[in-house]
Parts: C-alpha cells; structure tokens; sequence
C-alpha cells in the first residue's frame, strides 16, 4: 500500500523588529533607521520619554524632518544637532528662557512659545533649567525615538522605534 506523507512546509517567522539606532556625539546625535517599505512624501523624527508601546505610542516632539533625494530616495540617518529642544506641548509662554537665553537663540512662535534655533544654541542648558514646566530638554539616549512616514495629506504612520 502506498503511503501518503503529507508535505510540510517550514514557514519561519522572522521575529527580528527594524529598529533605530541612537548615538551621541560632539556634534550632536545620530539617528540611523533600516531600509523600510512604502511610499511617503517625507520623513519625521519623533522623540518619547516613554518607551514604544503600538496601543499607546505617546510620541512627541519633532526632531527632524526628512525629504527623498531628485530619485525619490530617502536617507537613512539625520544628524541632529547639539541643542536644546521645546516640547510645544508643555510651552505656556512664560518667555522666561527667551530672556535668559545668552546667545539669543530662543525666539517666541506666533503663540508665544518658545522655539530654539539650534545653529545659535550652544547647549548650555540655561533655558532647560529655568523652565517652570520642564518644556525643554536635549534629545539623550534616556529617550525614545521613532521614525514616521508622512503622505500628502499631513497623515503619519509608525514605521520604526528605538529599541531599549
Ligand atoms: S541651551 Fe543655552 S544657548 Fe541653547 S537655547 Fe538654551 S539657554 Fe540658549
Ligand atoms: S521657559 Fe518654558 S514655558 Fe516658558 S517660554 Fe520657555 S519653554 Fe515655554
């Protein structure tokens, strides 16, 4: 009698997540992501003081923003410069930092918040440490980075997170 056996197929899942990759050094920070599907206008850089989770991303401010090359190809690093950053999100406008900033290099957006110009900011922590609201920090490995996906429409996807 002819014995049937049945095929097996080996399906393996990779379970290995792409994932950013955050350095520091004197010039500022580093960002690198991995080569990733889909089509997007352009790029963001988000930062989170907590940790990646896909129900409750809590992503916030914008570090970066990135464009494709004439090819439509995008990069996959940004350098971030060695300067202190607003979370427009806690800002109330106090001015407070725009007036004990020592370079000038913090000005007031149309609301009033405050905005740093990180080609004048020379990272002395002034501003960061006046804030009432704890608004400004300078990106650092504590963080939480994440890479999005930008279409015509304003709208982001998630692509890739730091990995702790
Ligand atoms: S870190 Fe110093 S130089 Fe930079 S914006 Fe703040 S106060 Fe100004
Ligand atoms: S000190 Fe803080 S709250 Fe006040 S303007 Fe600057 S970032 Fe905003």
């Amino acid at each position: 009698m002819k014995t049937l056996i049945p095929a097996v197929i080996l399906v393996l899942v990779s379970t290995v997540t792409a994932s950013l990759t955050f350095s520091q050094d004197a010039g500022g920070s580093m960002i690198q992501w991995e080569q990733f599907e889909g089509s997007f206008g352009s790029l963001v850089i988000r930062c989170s003081e907590t940790s990646y989770v896909s129900e409750d991303p809590e992503w916030g401010v914008v570090l970066a923003t990135i464009y494709p090359d004439s090819n439509g190809v995008f990069p996959t690093s940004v350098q971030i410069p060695a300067a202190f950053v607003v979370d427009p999100d806690k800002c109330i406008a106090c001015s407070i930092c725009i007036n004990q900033c020592p370079t000038d290099a913090i000005t007031g957006d149309i609301d009033g918040k405050a905005v740093i110009d990180p080609g004048l900011c020379i990272a002395c922590g002034i501003c960061s440490n006046v804030c009432p609201v704890d608004a400004i920090f300078a990106p650092s490995s504590v963080l939480h980075y994440g890479l999005f996906g930008v279409d015509d429409e304003g709208i982001e996807e998630f692509i890739q997170g730091s990995v702790q």
